[in-house]
């Protein structure tokens, strides 16, 4: 094992620069070997062998945004938009709940028809509903005014992925019109107004550096979120990155356990593009330190429009069958979903 592993064990509080030769330890079976143990060591002290799950609710495709590597960037023509109403959301949770779930996650492009006010009165009516549930927005950047009335109306937390760390690669995946230190902001913001916050990246983005998840490391160190959402990047046909390469499910499981250690009782799913790129990825996911699978509760109708990246997985099933099918993918890895909010700790 290399030493710069036994330094980063010791204490995981590292500087860039050995982030960086820590990465460079991903190829290394030794290393990997070591860093996934203790990531499950730290997993099971905390969170034993619980699962959580989120029911991810897609209300909507359209976006005002045109981040180069998604496939409902407003660029794209050819994808086929949608949005639910209230009534259709509301019989997602419905589903969901009968199920087990109970936190709902509402996720979506930046669709400027849902305003403040439309989107309060979604979040009251599944608050009024649901009391003893968590409800989890992702619906990207809004001022602080707009994030203190969505938590006002009953939201308790939010999942806004930084993406990646580093200005320049910022750049590259994004028009000139957004900014990282604005999506950095957001962040803050969203943790100032008491939100459970997760950020994240991509793994394997176009023109992603080692040292660019060193930034991403660094900046997680000190954002300190409660959940943070990693996933490989997968291209997607209908983008300027339609050629690139996938991201590597090796590396980013090496990146779950990293992030078990650098943030011990964080929330981490293992997320549906690992699922997307290996068949077994979820599952290796929890066995290296995630502990949140996140299945889909949007309308079979909708779900293959809700097109983020190519070839993703679970759009065809109803929702009772991906419920089933991830509680046997779950105990599978040793581990067992439990019908809890699972707030952070
Ligand atoms: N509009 C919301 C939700 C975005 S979709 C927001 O801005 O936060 C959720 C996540 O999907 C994104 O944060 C991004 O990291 C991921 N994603 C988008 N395109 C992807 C792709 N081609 N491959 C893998 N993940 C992708």
């Amino acid at each position: 094992m290399r030493e710069i592993v036994e330094r980063f064990l010791q204490n995981p509080d590292l500087t860039k620069e050995e982030y960086v030769e820590l990465l460079t330890c991903a190829e290394d079976p030794e290393s990997v070997g070591r860093l996934t143990e203790e990531a499950v060591r730290i997993r099971k002290a905390h969170y034993g062998d619980k699962v959580y799950l989120r029911g991810l609710i897609e209300f909507t495709n359209y976006c005002k945004n045109d981040c180069y590597y998604c496939g409902i960037r407003c660029g794209n023509k050819n994808a086929v938009r949608y949005r639910l109403t209230k009534e259709e959301i509301l019989s997602c949770c419905e589903d969901g709940y009968e199920l087990g779930f109970r936190t709902f996650v509402l996720q979506g492009g930046e669709d400027i028809w849902f305003t403040d006010e439309r989107m309060e009165e979604v979040i009251r009516a599944i608050r009024q509903r649901y009391p003893d549930c968590a409800i989890t927005l992702s619906v990207g950047e809004k001022s602080y005014e707009s994030y203190r009335r969505f938590k006002e109306a009953g939201a308790d937390r939010y999942l806004l992925r930084h993406e990646t760390a580093n200005e320049d690669h910022y750049r590259k995946l994004h028009p000139a019109a957004m900014s990282l230190s604005k999506r950095k902001q957001c962040l803050y913001d969203l943790k100032a107004l008491g939100y459970q916050v997760g950020a994240g990246f991509m793994v394997g983005a176009p023109y992603q550096t080692k040292e660019c998840l060193a930034e991403d490391l660094v900046f997680l160190k000190e954002l300190h979120p409660q959940m943070v959402g990693i996933g490989p990047f997968i291209p997607h046909h209908d983008t300027r990155f339609a050629g690139a390469q996938a991201g590597s499910v090796e590396l980013t499981l090496f990146l779950l356990s990293v992030i078990r250690i650098l943030l011990p009782k964080v929330l981490l799913p293992a997320t549906t593009a690992l699922g997307t790129l290996d068949p077994k990825g979820r599952e290796k996911g929890l066995s290296v330190g995630a502990n949140v699978v996140m299945p889909n509760l949007s309308p079979v109708k909708n779900r293959k429009q809700y097109d983020l990246y190519d070839n993703k997985i679970c759009t065809g099933e109803e929702s009772a069958q991906c419920r089933g099918c991830l509680a046997r993918r779950v105990e599978s890895a040793g581990y067992r979903i439990v019908d809890e909010r699972g707030d952070a700790l």
